[in-house]
């Protein structure tokens, strides 16, 4: 039961056959579109793998070639450091720092100093009496005169000591011009080992005058000494503690009427040190030895600071970016192990040091400075992620175009089987009704021979004029059995390309007349009108007898099939450029969708079926070959419900093609 369903099924009109390939076509498409995408999902994982393991490697080898930077500046904080400075460094500097002194390298690199040493300081017990003149009784000449035989003496401490309290009296005692001049001689001093509260005294004495100059409103003179003042200062020329430095630069800047601007560069480094001063110097006897990193950033600037204490005294180099930058970090990531990535190097707070913040969703690979011993944490992502993912990309392409490719291929060969299944399906089908229609064909003459020839045989007396009505009944059966016989023989021989035609030279009037003549008598219906209209001479055509009487045949019988109740014919032959046979009736008509397709073997039009009209769909294949050997046309000129024309155009006097005469 199943089985003949499913074959029933299988059998169904070609557009249910096109649907179910369509569907397995899809079916077969989508699990490609899955497969792709899950393909290309697995590819891009793989190739980020890749990357990753790749960026790992990398963050692994910068951590390595950091620390042999590092370690190669750390050597030169050795016990006795060899001090090969590069003079272009500006942030830059070496130092040996004990309980007691700050030693830099190079010299006066330092802004201030975390300590000074003690010099010598400028000051004298002789100096009582002038001072009690000076501060207890305000007898400022006194005091003067007391100071004049010590500004001569031979010991500097006691001779600046004298010049400088001469200097302050004659100011009190409002001889100013005095006092300028011996702050003037004192400024030019450069004995720095004489000092007043640690202060060089030449510092001292350019700001008495500086101090004077603005008291005598000495505008432009004043500008010109602070400014030179200002100059020595941030030039680093003496050495001073965080608090004078910033005390004697804030007074001098207000002189020059600016807003002190201090060099933060410089100021980072002097900080540094100030940290390194107050939390790494040994504190007693410290026996063990220690070493240190640390970056940071101080004022926005990043400094770093690598020590190491030994002997109860702390070696460091302190470096600011400039230098960090210039002989660290550009040598190295310009270096070809490291083009291609996008580093980041920040302090454990998190300022950038180097390189570029990380950026969001793109992937990275960290190792923090705790992890490390580095001083900072590095970031590491590709530095052009796309660039890298460009061979996936072109993979992903080409893989796509591949499966596209095949989703088309099975696409067409789904169409093309599917189509050729159909048609396979549609020619069966037709071939099962054929047979069907040839059996029905012979069933009725035979039935009716069965019959006659009983009733002759049954009944002897029946007259003689009944007899031969039943002798011509079984004779026309006869003949419309064998014309059956015949026409599928040739049919037979016309598909398998074997009919001989026989050219001929035949006057068309005279054969389709005699056409007509015959096929009249053979139907013998008496409401069947056909009339004739046919020159009474020609036209010539070259041909097979047979074979185009057959044609005609053909056409005249399916005008009396397809009549209907008005089996009204017309016939007629035309020659103009050519000869056209019209056989016209006022039947079912044909539909336009089905002309051209009744033609082909086998096929019957809707109406014939509708009408159960029988037939075996060869007739008008027959015509549309015969027709085509003698190199004509076959139209149809039709209107459902009002009849068609059926026309064969043969050309004048030409002979049937060699090669179909040679069959
Ligand atoms: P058959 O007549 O045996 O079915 P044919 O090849 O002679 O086969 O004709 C094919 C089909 O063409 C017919 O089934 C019919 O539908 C249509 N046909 C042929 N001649 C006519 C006609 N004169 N009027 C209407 N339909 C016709």
């Amino acid at each position: 039961m199943i089985k003949v369903k499913a074959f029933q099924i299988w059998k169904r009109p070609s557009r249910y056959t096109a649907v179910l390939f369509l569907g397995v076509a899809a079916v077969a498409v989508s699990a490609l579109v899955w497969m792709g995408v899950q393909l290309v999902k697995q590819d891009r994982a793989l190739e980020e793998k890749r990357l990753e393991e790749q960026r790992e490697a990398t963050a692994d080898r910068l951590v390595v070639a950091l620390e042999k930077v590092l370690s190669e500046e750390e050597r030169k904080l050795a016990d006795s450091p060899t001090v090969n400075l590069n003079p272009e460094a500006e942030d830059f500097l070496l130092l040996i720092i004990d309980s007691a002194e700050v030693r830099v390298w190079p010299d006066n690199s330092l802004l201030y100093y975390p300590v000074i040493p003690p010099g010598r300081e400028a000051s004298s017990p002789q100096f009582a009496e002038a001072e009690k003149a000076e501060f207890q009784d305000q007898e400022y000449g006194r005091a003067i005169n007391a100071l004049r035989p010590f500004s001569r003496a031979k010991d500097p401490a006691t001779r600046i000591g004298a010049q400088l309290r001469l200097a302050r009296n004659l100011r009190k005692a409002g001889r100013f011009s005095e006092a300028l001049e011996i702050y003037g001689e004192l400024a030019k001093s450069s004995d720095h080992e004489v000092s007043v509260s640690g202060v060089p005294v030449d510092l001292v004495a350019r700001r008495a005058r500086c101090l004077l100059l603005e008291k005598l409103e000495s505008r432009e003179q004043l500008q010109q000494e602070a400014q030179s003042l200002w100059n020595d200062l941030i030039g680093r020329h003496w050495q001073l503690d965080r608090a004078s430095y910033f005390y004697y630069s804030e007074e001098v800047a207000q002189w020059l009427g600016e807003v002190p601007k201090f060099d933060n560069g410089q100021q980072a480094l002097a900080e540094a040190v100030l940290w390194l001063w107050q939390n790494q110097l040994p504190i007693g006897n410290v026996e063990q030895d220690s070493s240190g990193r640390r970056s940071s950033s101080i004022n926005g600037t990043s400094v770093i600071m690598l020590w190491r204490v030994s002997n109860n005294r702390l070696a460091a180099v302190v470096a600011g970016p400039d230098y960090q930058q210039s002989q660290w970090f550009d040598p190295l990531f310009e270096s070809p192990s490291f083009s291609g990535v996008r580093v980041g190097l920040s302090n454990p707070d998190g300022t950038l040091v180097y390189g570029n913040e990380p950026r969001d969703g793109i992937p990275a690979s960290t190792r923090l400075a705790s992890a490390t011993g580095l001083p900072w944490d590095i970031n590491l992502a590709d530095a052009n992620l796309e660039a890298d993912m460009s061979l996936f990309n072109q993979r992903r392409r080409l893989m796509m175009m591949g499966l596209g490719m095949l989703a088309l291929l099975v696409i067409a060969a789904s169409y093309f089987i599917g189509r050729a299944i159909s048609r396979e399906l549609a020619a069966a089908r037709l071939q099962s009704d054929f047979v069907s229609a040839v059996s029905h064909e012979f069933r009725t003459p035979l039935t009716s021979m069965r019959q006659f020839t009983e009733m002759l045989v049954e009944d002897e007396s029946l007259p003689v004029d009944k007899r031969r009505a039943y002798h011509q009944v079984q004779e026309r059966s006869t003949r419309r059995l064998s014309r059956l016989v015949e026409s599928l023989l040739d049919f037979g021989r016309m598909e398998a390309g074997a009919r001989p035609y026989r050219s001929e030279s035949l006057n068309m009037g005279h054969l389709v007349r005699s056409v007509v003549e015959e096929f009249k008598q053979e139907t013998e219906s008496n409401n069947l009108i056909i009339d004739c209209s046919t020159p009474d001479e020609g036209p010539e055509v070259n041909g097979d007898r047979e074979a185009l009487t057959q044609a005609l045949w053909n056409l005249l019988d399916n005008a009396v099939k397809y009549s209907g109740d008005r089996p009204n014919i017309h016939v007629e032959v035309e020659a103009e450029n050519q000869v056209a046979i019209r056989v016209r009736d006022q039947g079912l008509g044909i539909t336009p969708s089905e002309r051209r397709r009744i033609l082909r073997k086998f096929v019957r039009g809707s109406s014939a079926k509708a009408c159960d009209v029988k037939g075996t769909g060869i007739g008008l294949a027959m015509v549309q070959h015969i027709v085509d050997a003698h190199g004509g046309r076959v139209l149809i000129d039709s209107e459902p419900g009002k009849g068609s024309t059926f026309t064969i155009q043969l050309p004048k006097g030409r002979r049937v093609n060699d090669k179909d005469s040679d069959r």
